[in-house]
């Protein structure tokens, strides 16, 4: 029988036993499947080699088979080898790279041919190659495969993450081989990290977090929501969000919120919240709703801070911006506005505002003696204590060191509020205890009232009772002055008529007119006096005494004086060039007389004006009071006196001292003031001063001038005293410069002057 069962036969035994067949027709062969053997004994010989011939032939042919099945296989585990998605490869027992595939190329990041013999340590970055080396140590040793997690640093410098599964091999000669499995983690590794920290945010965060499903319950919180809120994790898993609720916000808040959830599927704001505790808080809240794939909403994820502080902070700002601290009363800005309220009211009512500016009286003195301390200590029991005077409504603030303003309302006669200006006033002067010091405040007020006859603002009101304040203190401290309206109008028309004349001086408005001097018996003309006149555009030729005043004191009237001077210089030299050789008599002020550069300015002004001769110009100095230091004035008049400026005493006699005067002041003439002349005819005292004036003014061997002669006979008169220079309107009116050489022209003294000089 032939067995035809190979597998318990060898290679050659089975085809043997398979070419055997195929002669005996069991079996066809491919090439002799028609072939027929012979079965004759004689052909053995032939039969066996014959055998041994088709053996040869099959042996080839399953050789071949092989050979094609072998190298199939061979690429199909080349392929999957080299296109597999992780990383193989083989390393000897010293860890030096044997053979990889195309993934462990890569991701070390070298060609393949560059791999070989490299030690696979190198790749491993600095911090893992501890974890390797024990790895590779441990598979070396088990014999069992091991793995672990490490970085990889490839070639490029990309570091990843990688897992190395590591498996024993044996290679030639029972060489120790290993093989290892790389496979690329570094995403998984990257998804980690996100998760960590997206938990580490969570769990960390300072602002309170709270998960909640579509239909309101909570599923998540963290840490920062139960120390805000107080609730454990555990008692508020599964509970709804209003265990926060506060009661503060009404059923509009939630509606709004809710419907800003649906339409922009987020909600921001500020919240009223209730801690555990029972505690009210506020919190700023922002709730965002999370959707699925479909833009369902899923879960609401809100995100809430403690702003409880905040809001204390921003409460104790404000306080700041409006408060002083130091009194608690309110400050200017918050004063302001109760006075513009309390204002709006009186409107409304018909009442009265009283503004009462209060200012202590000599705090400065205990704050330099006593210290700030003290000082301050002061300011806050005479705050309280004039608070305490007042009623409910009334407001008092503090607007500066020592300053503050009472505001009294719902008056309905400015007097009603004197009673309470006398409370103020006996609250600070009430003793107080300091320490060791006893002191003793007061303080002064000014008052001020709304409505005025004229619209006012608050802040004039203000303004008004400051200036108040300061009549009390002039007055004596510890007292109240009431602001006087009518007085103040006077004082604001000053300063518009100030600004006015400075105007009128940049416009040229000013004028001088000349009034001639003569002498009354030769008829000559011996000067002209400058008299400033003021051309108003809209009131016509004003006299110098409806604005001069105004700048007596001001240093408008020095620039005014200059004017003069310059001007009338300018005119002398017009008057020259004519052949009108006649002195100019300019006044001077005395303001201007004693400025410390008088004499330096008046050169500078003469050296402008070269065509005049200094000795035609001639000073008025009025004999007033205003002269103050009469060696300094003398010792000005002196000087001009060198440069050849002559000097006359203006309105004399009417001054208190004019001897003092007249013996000091070395002046070469002396104008007889115009009201004695004036009345002389028929009053006898008038003409016994003019004659004691006429005798002195002899006996101090200075000249005499008459001033306002308007009649012959005043001049008659004067003659007959021995006074023969005048001026007045009986000679000549005050007149244009460009009037004046026509009427020296023709002017003749009086016919009864002529003959008085005579006898
Ligand atoms: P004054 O220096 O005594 O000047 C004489 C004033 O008497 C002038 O008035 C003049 O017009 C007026 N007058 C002259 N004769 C008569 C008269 O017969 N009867 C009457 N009733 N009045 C007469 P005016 O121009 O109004 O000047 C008034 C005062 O103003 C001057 O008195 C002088 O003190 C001052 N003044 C005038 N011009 C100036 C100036 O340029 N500078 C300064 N500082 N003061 C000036
Ligand atoms: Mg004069
Ligand atoms: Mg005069």
């Amino acid at each position: 029988m032939i067995v035809t069962d190979f597998a318990e036969l060898s290679d050659t035994k089975v085809l043997r036993h398979r070419a055997e067949a195929m002669l005996h027709g069991q079996v066809a062969h491919p090439a002799t499947q028609f072939a027929r053997a012979s079965p004759d004994q004689t052909l053995y010989a032939s039969h066996e080699f014959r055998v041994q011939q088709i053996t040869l032939e099959l042996q080839n042919e399953e050789l071949h088979h092989t050979r094609l099945a072998l190298e199939a296989s061979r690429k199909r585990y080349l392929d999957l080898y080299d296109l597999a998605p992780v990383g193989y490869c083989t390393v000897n027992a010293r860890g030096m790279i044997l053979r990889e595939n195309l993934k462990a190329a890569s991701l070390l990041g070298l060609p393949r041919s560059t791999l070989l013999k490299q030690l696979f340590s190198n790749f491993v970055i600095k911090e893992d190659q501890g974890k390797y080396a024990d790895l590779f140590a441990l598979v070396l040793a088990s014999g069992q495969p091991q793995d672990c997690e490490l970085r990889l640093l490839n070639v490029n410098g990309v570091a990843l993450w990688v897992n190395l599964a590591t498996s024993l091999s044996d290679g030639a000669q029972g060489a120790a081989l290993v093989r290892v499995v790389l496979t690329d983690i570094s995403a998984r590794k990257q998804a980690e990290a996100e998760m960590r920290q997206a938990a580490s945010v969570f769990t960390h965060s300072a602002q309170g977090i709270m998960i909640t499903t579509r239909k309101g319950k909570i599923v998540e919180v963290n840490d920062a929501f139960s120390r805000i809120t107080g609730y454990s994790r555990a008692e508020a898993l599964n509970r709804n969000p209003r265990l926060l609720g506060s009661r503060k916000q009404d059923r509009d808040f939630y509606r709004g919120l809710w419907k800003s959830l649906t339409s922009q599927g987020q909600w921001s704001g500020e919240v009223w919240s209730r801690r555990r505790c029972g505690e009210i808080f506020a919190s700023l809240l922002t709730v965002n709703a999370v959707c699925d794939i479909h833009g369902d909403t899923q879960q609401y994820v809100a995100l809430f801070s403690d702003i409880t502080a905040l809001k204390e902070n921003q409460r104790h700002l404000e306080r700041i911006a409006h408060f002083d601290p130091l009194t608690n009363l309110p400050n200017r800005l918050l004063l302001a506005r109760h006075l513009q309220l309390a204002i709006a009211q009186a409107q409304l009512r018909n009442q009265i505002v009283v503004v009462a500016y209060l200012d202590l009286d000599g705090f400065k003195f205990v704050n330099d003696r006593h210290g700030h301390d003290v000082g301050d200590k002061l300011l806050i029991h005479m705050a309280t204590a004039m608070k305490a005077s007042l009623r409910e409504g009334d407001t008092l603030a503090r607007i500066g060191g020592d300053e503050f303003v009472a505001v009294l309302t719902g008056l309905d006669i400015a007097a009603s509020c004197l009673p309470m200006l006398t409370r103020l006033l006996n609250a600070a002067v009430a003793r107080v205890q300091i320490g060791t010091v006893v002191l003793q405040g007061s303080v002064s007020i000014g008052v001020s009232y709304y409505p005025q006859e004229h619209d006012v603002e608050p802040e004039q009101l203000l303004r008004q009772a400051d200036q108040a304040m300061y009549q009390a203190k002039l007055a004596g401290k510890n007292r109240y002055h009431v602001f006087d309206a009518a007085y103040d109008c006077t004082l604001r028309a000053h300063l518009e008529s100030l600004e006015r004349i400075g105007l009128a001086l940049v416009r040229g408005e000013f004028v001088l007119h000349y009034q001639p001097k003569v002498n009354m018996v030769s008829g000559q003309i011996i000067g002209v006096e400058a008299l400033i006149r003021w051309q108003h555009p809209e009131k016509g030729l004003l006299a110098p005494a409806s604005f001069l005043p105004e700048i007596e004191n001001h240093p408008l009237a020095v620039s005014v004086g200059e004017w003069v001077i310059d001007t009338a210089l300018a005119q002398a030299e017009v008057f020259h060039a004519i052949g009108l050789d006649i002195p100019v008599s300019v006044n001077i002020g005395a303001r201007q007389l004693q400025q410390n550069d008088f004499v330096a300015r008046l050169r500078d002004i003469l050296a402008s004006h070269p065509e005049v001769n200094p000795e035609s110009l001639e000073l008025e100095v009025v004999e007033t009071s205003a002269l103050a230091d009469l060696t300094q004035v003398s010792l000005v008049i002196e000087n001009c006196q060198r440069m050849g400026v002559k000097f006359a005493l203006d309105d004399f006699g009417t001054g208190y001292s004019s001897h003092t005067y007249l013996k000091r002041l070395p002046v070469e003439l002396l104008k007889i003031d115009q009201s004695f002349v004036r009345n002389m005819l028929n009053d006898p005292d008038d003409l016994a001063i003019l004659q004691g004036v006429i005798a002195l003014a002899m006996a101090f061997r200075r000249k005499v001038i008459a001033e306002g002669v308007e009649t012959v006979a005043h001049g008659t008169a004067l003659l007959q005293l021995g006074c023969e220079l005048a001026q007045g309107y009986g000679i000549a009116r005050p007149m244009p410069a460009g009037d004046l050489p026509a009427w020296a022209a023709t002017w003749q003294p009086n016919v009864a002057w002529r003959s008085a000089g005579i006898q």
